[in-house]
């Protein structure tokens, strides 16, 4: 079998959290053009329910729609029993459910911090620790997780201290997880994307000016497209990543390298 046909996904049953629009949709739909079964978990179940409709139509898969809080134990744990019932295993979880929040540190709120803190950070936790189980007893599986390149740099002008930590806590979290579950053929990994224009970033006019100022900086001279996260993750979902474990793939056009 050649390398193009090894990293096909065919039969692997994947979730995708924040799966409904922007990147977790994107990375989504490569996962089931590569021939993965998909469930969709998001809080906005009418939109995750319009995705996993349109992969299932698109790309002859079977695709579900699990509304889920990440920050909530019970709907994690909930996500997981509706999963194995009807994918019957889990071989590969894409913890990206995320949220941004731009305020001056002196002004933050300990519920702002911790809003973000909760979603970004312990939302990752819960979900990789919830597949992570399945995937012990199973005897192996793929955790991808996204950081950001937050997670490395500060990048300016924008305040935003609560994303940035919560994303460096994503990059070593993984790697804590990888190393914990290196012997049972559990591999966990992050992705840290740069700026990528989803739909929301595109259609914020509250962004504009800040997207003019981003482009202007990036070595690249333009935002990241969601599409141009898809490669990577087809490969961290699939056996030809069989060495890859513990590691942070930087997508950013450059950006943390100025
Ligand atoms: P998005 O806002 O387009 O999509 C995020 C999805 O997550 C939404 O559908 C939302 O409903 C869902 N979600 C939010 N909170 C949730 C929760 N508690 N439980 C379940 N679902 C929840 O965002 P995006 O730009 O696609 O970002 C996805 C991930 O990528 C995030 O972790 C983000 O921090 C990260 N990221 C984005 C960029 C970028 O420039 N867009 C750059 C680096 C990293």
């Amino acid at each position: 079998m050649g390398i193009i046909e090894k990293m096909r996904l065919d039969g692997k049953k994947i979730f995708v959290t924040g799966g409904a629009r922007g990147i977790g949709k994107s990375v989504a739909t490569a996962f089931a053009e590569a021939g993965a079964d998909i469930a969709i978990i998001d809080l906005d179940i009418d939109e995750a329910k319009k995705t996993a409709i349109e992969l299932e139509k698109n790309h002859g898969i079977k695709s579900i729609a699990i509304r889920a809080d990440v920050t909530n134990p019970d709907d994690v744990n909930a996500m997981i029993d509706i999963i194995l019932d009807k994918f019957g295993r889990l071989d590969v979880a894409f913890c990206n459910a995320g949220i941004c929040m731009n305020v001056p540190a002196e002004e933050m709120t300990f519920e702002q911090w911790k809003k973000v803190i909760d979603i970004n950070l312990s939302g990752v936790f819960l979900t990789a620790q919830a597949a992570g189980k399945v995937m012990l007893k199973q005897g192996g599986g793929s955790i991808i997780n996204t950081a950001s390149m937050s997670g490395h740099i500060v990048n300016v002008p924008q305040p935003q201290c609560s994303y940035n930590a919560s994303k460096a806590g994503v990059i070593q979290l993984t790697k804590s997880l990888a190393v914990e579950w290196a012997d049972r053929n559990v591999r966990v990994n992050s992705i840290s994307p740069g700026y990528i224009g989803t739909e929301l970033t595109l259609n914020s006019p509250d962004l504009q000016p800040l997207i003019k100022q981003w482009n202007q900086m990036a070595p690249l001279g333009r935002m990241g497209k969601p599409e141009e996260l898809q490669s990577i993750c087809v490969y961290l979902a699939g056996d030809t990543s069989s060495f890859t474990t513990g590691s942070d793939f930087i997508v950013d056009g450059a950006f943390t390298c100025i």
